[in-house]
């Protein structure tokens, strides 16, 4: 039997309360596929602070780097907002990121079917279901390459440079194919290689690589039309293949489909499988405590967590078929309508261990 080392990073506010409803949803499919998981806490954000004056300990990247993956709530809270840049909880959040290496960050935009409603877009353009992915390169282009400011003639200017390797654009690349062969086999590489020379190499390497892909249907799209047809038409599109500066744009757009900030999951991959997991959402301290927190977004973690990492596929259909179904009756207060069933975090968690 397989069993898989999870570092668990609970964090602050309502942090702890998703992450127990999603290690209760963990063990559930372990039990049922026939794996074993052994977990490690670890301090991160403002209860490591706390506990021992850092957001990021060295023990806790010590622990995650001897993990096969790690599952992460969300950090930061008004007690620590007076602290100084890097002395703050999400200094620890950049910091862990940076520390396991993690290039590569995944962002699914789903709509479960209950939920249409909820959605900024109409239900007739959403079609029966939506689901795109965006594979977002994190640790190169503008927001890392060379910067500054200089004034000629006393006139100031300020300069930031977008520069990719080939081996960056190759890696990412990589991760992009690989995703598209487990969903539905379309990659779809957002560029502006009609004005950027940057985008022309990286639309010529994704070509490249595609070539060891055969059975991925490769499309190229400029990010200004990609931008335009995520509103118009987000059904045509099974991966999103983007740069640091455009998938952060089209990450937060795509994102925004689904609705509700309570259902979003992430994942952030480093080099031979590696990943850290989380919701996309914050600490919510406004409800921390009160049972309020939806734990699904931190659920689908777990279930992408089984998908890129773990390879165990059955595990996280049956996590992603469970929340769709549960949503059928069961809601927290950030996505209650009338007519359906108003539960807290656990009664959520329950409800979903109850469908696997
Ligand atoms: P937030 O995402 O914590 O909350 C925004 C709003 O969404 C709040 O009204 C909150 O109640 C609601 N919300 C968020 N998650 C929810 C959930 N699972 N269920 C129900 N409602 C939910 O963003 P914020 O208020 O801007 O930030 C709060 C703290 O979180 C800050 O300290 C911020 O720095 C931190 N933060 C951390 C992360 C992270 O850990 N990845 C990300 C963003 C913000």
């Amino acid at each position: 039997m397989n069993t898989y080392r999870i570092t668990v990073l609970k964090g602050d506010g309502i942090g702890p309360e998703i992450v127990d409803e999603a290690m209760k949803v963990l063990n559930k499919v372990s039990e049922k596929f026939g794996f074993g998981v052994q977990y490690t806490e670890a301090l991160l954000g403002g209860s490591a602070i706390d506990a021992v004056g850092e957001p990021l300990p060295q023990e806790t990247i010590d622990k995650c780097k001897a993990s096969d993956a790690v599952l992460l709530g969300a950090v930061g809270g008004p007690k620590w907002d007076n602290l100084q840049g890097d002395k703050r909880p999400e200094a620890g959040l950049l910091g862990i990121r940076a520390a396991l290496g993690l290039f590569a960050n995944l962002r699914p935009a789903v709509i479960f079917a209950p939920l249409k409603d909820a959605s900024p877009i109409r239900p007739e353009i959403i079609g029966d279901s939506l689901d795109v992915m965006v594979v977002r390169e994190l640790t190169g282009g503008i927001y890392f390459g060379d910067r500054g400011r200089e004034t000629v003639d006393g006139v100031e200017s300020a300069y930031d440079t977008e520069r990719y390797s080939v081996p960056e654009i190759e890696r990412i690349a990589r991760i992009g194919f690989e995703m598209a062969k487990k969903r539905n086999g379309k990659l779809c590489s957002v560029d502006k290689a009609n004005v950027l020379e940057s985008s022309r190499l990286w639309r010529a390497t994704v070509a490249r690589i595609g070539e060891e892909y055969p059975e991925v249907e490769l499309t190229n799209m400029y990010v200004d039309n990609c931008a335009m047809q995520l509103v118009r038409n987000p059904g045509q599109f099974d991966v999103l293949l983007t740069s640091n500066i455009f998938g952060d744009i089209l990450s937060d757009e795509a994102s925004m489909i689904s609705g509700s900030i309570g259902m979003l999951s992430s994942a952030s991959l480093g080099e031979n499988k590696f990943g850290l997991y989380e919701p996309i959402h914050g600490s919510a301290p406004d409800i921390a405590g009160t049972g309020m927190a939806n734990p699904l977004a931190t659920i689908l973690s777990v279930a992408m967590m089984l998908r890129y990492t773990l390879d165990e596929q059955k595990a996280a259909q049956a996590i992603e078929d469970a929340v769709a179904e549960a949503l059928k009756t069961n809601r927290t207060p950030d996505i209650y309508v009338e007519g359906t069933k108003k539960v807290t975090c656990a009664e959520m968690g329950d409800a979903v261990c109850a469908l696997i």
